[in-house]
Order: C-alpha cells, then structure tokens, then sequence
C-alpha cells in the first residue's frame, strides 16, 4: 500500500478522537490532510509595532521578554498571568488566563514572536491569550503567509497548520508527478511537491497563483481524462449505424396539425445528417421548456423504424415516461410501429412478456424509466437511445443506455438549458443543437413574487380562474434530505386547501411516493378536468402537460433553484390562455430576493441558468453530483474556465493517442484517475 492511503492516524498527535473529527472534514488518509486546501489566506509576514497597535484587532508582533512574570490570584479559581514585553516603540504585557505554566517558559530577554488580539486601555497594551512562538526557526508560523483552512468546532486552524505541515514534511515526497515534463515546461508549472508546499505556504503571491494554476490544470485534467475514458468505453468510434433516407418521414411530417418552427427544422436536419452517416451520433437537444423536443426525438425514431432498427427513449420519472408513452402512441396512430412502456410498477407477467418482444424485435420502440437500463433489458437490433432530461441521469445512466445496442446512435434531450461552461464538462465530447425558438402564440407567463402573508390574496386569484374553468397546481418543494417531512407537509397542505379555502373546489394531491397507480389517476383526473386545483410536489415538474392550466403557486420558492423553477413554470402557459406563476417566497435574505427577480423578469432559460450559475456556484447548480462527476477540490468550473479549456484540449490529445492510458509515461495519472472515479472504472476494466 502507498503510505499515502494510510489513516491520518499514522501522524503523530492524531489519536482515534481526533481523526473522527478529520473525518467530518473528509479526511481519512494522509493523502486527504495533504489535499485539504485553505479556503484563504493571511499575510502574517510583516510584524507591527507595539505603539501601532489598535484596541480590538489582531496584531502581529516581534517583541522582547522585558522582565519575571506577575501573577495575580483576584479570586478563586482565576489566574492571570502577565508577562512583560517590549520592542524599541513601548510597552506592553502578554496576558493567560488559568495557564499557570506560561510563567515558566521565557526567559528575560528572549525575542518571541506573537500573534493575538489587542486591548488597548489608554497607554496600556495588553496580548490576551495570545498565539506565540519562539524565534528559533522551528514550527513557524509567523513570518509568513499562513493558510486558513475550511473547518468545523473542535479543530483549531493552528491545529490544521500542524497536521497539514507535519503531513507535507514526513509523506509529500511520496506523491508522484503525474504531468508529462514537457507540460510542466510548456506553462512554467512548479512540480506537485512545490505546487502542494506552495498551495499551504506560498512563499509569495507569484508562486501561490501558479500553484493553484497547476493543481487547477491537473484536476480538470483528470476529471476530463476521466470522463473521456468512461464515454469512449460505452460509445467508441467504431463505425456507427448508417441510417437509410426515408421519404415517409416528410408526408409524416405534412400530417401534423401544425408547422414545425425554423428551430426544430434545423435541429432535425442536424439529426438527419447524423443519422444518415457512417459515424455514430452523439447530440444533445437543448430546447427551453415548450420548444417542442418531443415530435424530434419521434422523427428520429420513426427514421430508426424505417432503416430496420429499434429505438429507446428513457425519461427519468413514470409520469413523463407514460405522457411520452402516450403523445408517442398517438403520434404513430396510422403507422404500424409498435411501442410500449417499460417501467418499474408494471407487473412482472406483463414485464416477461414485454421483455421478451423487446428481445425478439416485435416491439420497435420502447418508452421506459431507470427500469431500461437494468441487466435484463435485451435488444434485438437497437439503433437509436433517446435520454429525455438527461440532467436527472448521470453520465453512466446514458451510457448504460446505449451500450444495450451496438454502438446505437445517441440523442440526449434536456430542457434545462446549461450555460456553455458546464455543457463542456459535462457533455464534453456531444454535439449541440439547440431549439431556440418556442411555436408561436406561446403566451408570456406573467410572473410575480409574493411573501407568505399575501397568501389569501393568491388563493382568492387562484380561485377566479377556477370559476373561469381554469386549473391550477400549488407546487410545496420536496428536499431529498427529508422526502418523508416533505411529503407529510404536501399532505397537511392538501387537507388544508380541501377543508379550507378550496373547500367548494375539488382539489388533488400528487407527490412521488404515491402508488404510480394512483398517480395516474390523479393526472389522468387533472388532465380530464375532474381536479381544479393540484396539489403537487416538485413530481410534476418534467413534461408534464395540461394545456388548461394556467395558474401556478409556487411555495417556499426560495428553496428551488432557479432552472428548476423555470420548469416548474413550464407547466403553465401551455394554452391558449394568460398564465401566471406566483412564487411565494418566505427569506427575507438579499439573494433570494435577487433571485425572484430573476424569476419575474425573464422568461428565458439560458440567462435564467446563467445568473444562477452566477449567483449560486457551480456546486450547487442543480447537482453537478447527479451527473455522476466527482467532487472539485481547487478547480471551479465557473472563474477557471480557461484553464478548463486548455485541459480540455489537452486531454483530447492524449485520449487520441492513447485511448486507455496504457503508455508508460501515462501510467501515473491513471491512476490517479482511477482513484478520482472510484468504484466507476472498475466496471469498465480499465485498471
Ligand atoms: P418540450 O420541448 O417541453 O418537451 P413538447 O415536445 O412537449 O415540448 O411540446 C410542447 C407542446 O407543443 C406539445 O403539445 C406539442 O404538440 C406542441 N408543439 C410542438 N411543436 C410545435 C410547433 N412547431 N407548433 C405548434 N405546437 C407545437
Ligand atoms: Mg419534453
């Protein structure tokens, strides 16, 4: 084993208590204390004078032991003791409180540096319990540049300090560099030892900014390398499926009761092209809520039937499966292309049978969930794998999807527009199309921002509309960490609504841990008018559609981020009728506030996702995690974008010259590589 992967517990002064505190930070090995990074920095190179010293700041001090130690005993149980200090400006006294042995430990004359909080009273200046050392070169941490490092009660930063320069001294030479010399070269990079030194301890401003250039670079590296190497492995460059022309698709396209817009034209020629090549697809289908992704992945489809192939089109919920399911249906009424629904609440005499069709080509395209992708799932020739809303699966989810065929052509759909910083990581090698452009006569959904004691005035809104024959959804916001309080508090919303305010309305409730049974029901109802006003956690909030609604109540909004929100909002304004969206927002905080605005100003997904890109980070926007990409510990995709260019390209090169990292001066990084992804790379025998 690489003593690097050994517990932290190996350094001296960390016993079992402290490591389960280092733990909480996500340090367990050494390797961990030597890449937990300082979230900033302070200058403590520069020593002050006693005489600039100002009541109630922290100073930094060189000074000299001018005389014995005073100790006073005022009352039980209190010590203090007062030791005389001096440099050539004044005087002064460091001062303990109970810590009888300072008393012993300097002697008259010593020079000691100190760092700790001033108390000025008049010409008097005292140090309480102040941080020290001794100027003997050892364990220095004044004088310098010192980190000052993200952490929780009971670790002190000096503490940290220890640990980390301790980690760094005894085990840094055994991190291995893993960037190719000429790379080093190329941008003057430090090597990983000074890089790693210098990220805790920078000498100077110079040296730190190209530290963490470096450690920014190789991290993005990795992660790039990674994601090359998993999506290669499930859709490599083999040739693909050349997919015949096919002239039914153009009456098919006459036969629609509308005109497709300028967008979707150019986005299915894209497709069409790419189908029609030798080389295999891989586009993603950006299109805002509404902009009509649906009828393009059908066009794909219907292509893949008339070339001979099978198709698949996962959704990430059984409601958006079962609404594909049925516009799909619909859409191919007078074409003699079978499809079904796969999902996980069918029953499993239904699901042999249907898994067998699968198997033996009968059925031609299959609409389904997660349960797609499960081992049992057998195609007879697949073609085409459609991903809807890809920002629900993860980057392994699709290409599970897509290894069910040999080498089929790949269409990812998401409406969640993603801000072209995030589309290169996380879609780094796809095509993009984009919709860009919504079928006429959608109407603005009118947007407004309420606080929680205008809540009377918004039923009694919601309430006209219901009498003018409308529909509304009230949305309560569902949060992972407790789906079960969530959906307790969605149900005493319902019953309130029901007994109160909508008592003369008939009123639904949909949340996602209703039997899928029920909630077809209950959409199946909503859909058919039987339900005014639904009731609903963040379920709906994918493709759901319900053209007469035309009112949603968004609670507790501040909790949704804002691309979520946008969704949401989707679910309006589907009509031929005005439609409003109120978000009721319970924070008083500036940024919520900034964020509703947002909300109430624009309409338009990419700047909607920007600004929360913006204002949130990028940890935050809708779960980088869900997308199966491992954590950033320096590099941020958002203010080191250029850096994530140029690792990007990088990482091409050396992914066309060796695709599974198998050349001696490669070696290293993969494994580094292999160790970022964990568990990921074991499954595709690439260790
Ligand atoms: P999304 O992009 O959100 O998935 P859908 O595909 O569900 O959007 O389309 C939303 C609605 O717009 C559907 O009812 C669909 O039939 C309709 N639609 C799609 N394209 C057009 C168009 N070119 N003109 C008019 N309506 C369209
Ligand atoms: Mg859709």
């Amino acid at each position: 084993m690489n003593k690097l992967d050994m517990s932290v517990q190996y350094i001296k002064g960390v016993g079992p208590k402290k490591a389960k505190l280092l733990k909480k930070l996500n340090i367990e090995t050494i390797r961990d204390l030597i890449y937990y990074f300082p979230r900033n920095y302070e200058d403590r190179r520069n020593f002050i004078k006693l005489i600039n010293c100002k009541n109630d700041e922290k100073a930094n001090l060189k000074v000299q032991i001018s005389g014995p130690p005073i100790v006073h005993r005022p009352r039980k149980g209190l010590t203090i003791t007062k030791i005389p200090i001096k440099d050539d400006t004044a005087l002064g006294y460091l001062v303990w409180f109970n810590q009888n042995y300072v008393k012993n430990s300097f002697s008259i004359g010593e020079v000691i540096k100190v760092n700790g909080k001033v108390k000025r009273v008049g010409r008097n200046i005292e140090i309480n319990n102040p941080y020290y050392e001794k100027d003997d070169g050892k364990n220095n941490i004044l004088g310098r540049i010192i980190p000052i490092f993200p952490l929780t009660e009971k670790i002190t930063n000096i503490e940290m300090i220890k640990l980390v320069s301790k980690a760094l001294k005894e085990y840094l030479y055994l991190e291995e560099e893993v960037l190719p010399k000429e790379l080093l070269d190329m941008f003057s990079f430090p090597s990983i030892s000074e890089a790693l030194i210098n990220i805790h301890f920078p000498k100077d401003r110079q040296s730190y900014l190209l530290s963490k250039k470096r450690l920014v670079f190789e991290e993005f590296l990795i992660l790039q390398l990674g994601l090359f190497i998993l999506k290669n492995h499930y859709n490599n460059d083999e040739e693909g499926i050349k997919f015949s022309k096919s002239e039914q698709i153009l009456d098919f396209i006459k036969s629609l009761p509308f005109t497709l817009t300028n967008a979707q034209k150019r986005v299915i020629a894209e497709i069409t092209s790419d189908m029609e090549s030798s080389k295999c697809m891989n586009r993603l289908v950006q299109g805002d809520v509404g902009s009509g992704k649906t009828i393009v992945a059908v066009l794909a489809m219907m292509k893949a039937y008339f070339s001979g192939y099978q198709s698949v089109m996962m959704a990430p919920t059984e409601i958006l499966a079962r609404q594909h399911y049925n516009s799909i249906s619909e859409l191919l009424d007078d074409y003699d292309i079978k499809c079904e629904l796969l999902i996980g609440s069918i029953s499993s005499k239904q699901k042999t049978d249907l898994l067998e069709k699968i198997k033996s080509g009968e059925i031609d395209i299959v609409v389904g969930t997660h349960a797609l992708i499960q081992n049992t799932v057998e195609f007879n020739k697949l073609g085409l794998a459609i991903t809807d809303e890809q920002h629900r699966f993860g980057v392994r989810q699709r290409a599970m999807l897509s290894s069910k065929g040999q080498s089929p052509d790949v269409l990812v759909m998401t409406a969640t527009p993603i801000p072209r910083t995030l589309a290169l990581i996380l879609y780094g090698d796809l095509d993009i199309s984009v919709i860009d452009e919504l079928p006429p006569g959608r109407k603005h959904v009118k947007t407004y921002a309420v606080s929680s004691d205008m809540k009377n005035k918004v039923y009694e809104f919601v309430k006209k509309q219901i009498r003018e024959g409308r529909q509304a959804y009230i949305v309560c916001p569902l949060v992972e960490e407790s789906e079960k309080l969530d959906i307790q508090s969605a149900v005493q919303l319902y019953e309130e609504l029901q007994n109160d305010h909508f008592k003369d309305f008939r009123v639904g409730l949909l949340h996602g841990k209703m039997k899928p049974a029920d909630k077809d029901r209950i959409m199946l109802d909503f859909n058919n008018c039987e339900i005014d006003l639904l009731v609903s956690t963040t379920v709906i909030e994918v493709g759901v559609n319900v053209p007469n609604a035309n009112i949603m109540v968004i609670e507790n909004a501040e909790r949704f981020g804002l691309a979520q929100l946008h969704q949401l909002r989707g679910r309006v304004g589907r009509g031929e009728f005005q439609s409003y969206c109120v978000l009721v927002n319970n924070s008083r905080s500036k940024i919520a506030k900034e964020r509703m605005e947002i909300m109430e100003k624009s309409s338009d997904g990419f700047i909607i996702s920007e600004k929360d890109l913006e204002i949130r980070g990028p940890g935050e926007f809708f779960g980088i995690r869900q997308h199966g990409i491992p954590d950033l510990k320096i590099a941020n995709i958002f203010t080191d974008i250029d850096i994530l260019k140029t690792a990007q390209n990088f990482a091409k090169d050396i992914i066309n010259d060796d695709p599974i990292l198998e050349f001696e001066e490669h070696i290293k990084i993969k494994k580094k590589i292999i160790r970022l992804f964990e568990g990921k790379m074991n499954e595709i025998s690439f260790n």
